[in-house]
């Protein structure tokens, strides 16, 4: 952790995005099984706790972020991630938007998205991740909850809620032909397409 104590605080706060997507994307994703959750649990619990303290730049932020972002790692490298990095990638590709601030903006379009059909599992994502009281929700108030957990983390260390600014119109067919093609497609929860694809563009832009 000390060789990443000159970081800057944005590309702190952007690289532990992208592991916090990795482990949440990782966890839902089509072939989780029992050791890649194990890794993406925990990866999850140490991201949302030391995320904010890597980005004071805090020792033991900076410990923590470095072991929650290798076993994130040791979870995804396994299964595969979903539509949240497919959609990312063309972003970083046509508009040079960092890949961590990529993934930050589009996860809660995603998360919500792939609510129908593996909503049942952002329970223990927002368990990881701290959310007071989540045991005492239903399944839906969870999931949300999970959601908005998410949402202020991101907040929290600075990266911003939505496209306005980044992305344009004329490039959505081509971003969404490319996310779709992308390899991390094949493993999100939700069977998806072109068309759906456009539209969780268009919905942060
Ligand atoms: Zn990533």
């Amino acid at each position: 952790p000390d060789m990443m104590s000159s970081m800057p605080k944005g590309l702190t706060a952007a690289t532990g995005m992208d592991a916090l997507t990795h482990a949440i994307e990782g966890y839902i994703t089509k072939g989780h099984c029992t050791i890649s959750d194990m890794f993406h649990l925990e990866a999850i619990k140490l991201i949302s706790e030391n995320l904010r303290g890597a980005v004071q730049n805090t020792p033991e932020g900076r410990e923590g972020m470095a072991l929650g972002q290798y076993i994130a790692g040791m979870g995804f490298s396994n299964v595969g991630l979903g539509i949240v990095h497919s959609m990312a990638h063309g972003l970083s590709a046509l508009y040079d938007t960092p890949h961590g601030v990529a993934c930050a903006i589009i996860l809660p379009t995603g998360l919500e998205y792939n609510k129908t059909v593996a909503g049942e599992r952002y329970r223990a994502v927002g368990k990881a991740m701290g959310v007071k009281g989540i045991d005492e929700m239903n399944d839906t108030e969870a999931a949300d909850a999970t959601i908005a957990e998410v949402k202020k983390l991101s907040a929290d260390v600075g990266i911003p809620a939505d496209l306005k600014g980044i992305l344009k119109e004329e490039d959505v067919q081509f971003l969404a032909e490319s996310a779709f093609a992308d390899a991390c497609c094949p493993g999100n929860p939700r069977d998806t397409n072109v068309e759906e694809i456009k539209a969780l563009y268009r919905s942060l832009m």
